[in-house]
């Protein structure tokens, strides 16, 4: 029984992981990509990005919006909407 627990438990995790970037909330501070760098698509996008503490995943971030960016598309979306509002 206890087995089935765990196996539930990592497929949810894995799943949660699948759909938001990964469980853990703690991250560093932001850091610029450097030239050269091989960093996430998206961090080569925003510029920034940050590590989770627990499990080293690497994750872009928008300084503009004070926040993670978890999904590409969601970045690309956000951004044409601040554009559009900027030439307005
Ligand atoms: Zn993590």
């Amino acid at each position: 029984m206890r087995t089935i627990l765990a196996a539930i438990h990592t497929i949810i995790t894995m799943l949660y992981d699948l759909l938001f970037g990964c469980v853990h909330r703690k991250t560093t501070f932001p850091r610029s990509v450097r030239r050269g760098e091989r960093r996430p698509r998206a961090a080569q996008l925003t510029g920034m990005y940050v590590v989770c503490v627990k499990c080293g995943k690497e994750f872009a971030y928008d300084w503009d919006e004070m926040r993670v960016v978890t999904n590409e598309e969601e970045f690309v979306h956000a951004r044409e909407a601040v554009e559009a509002e900027l030439h307005s």
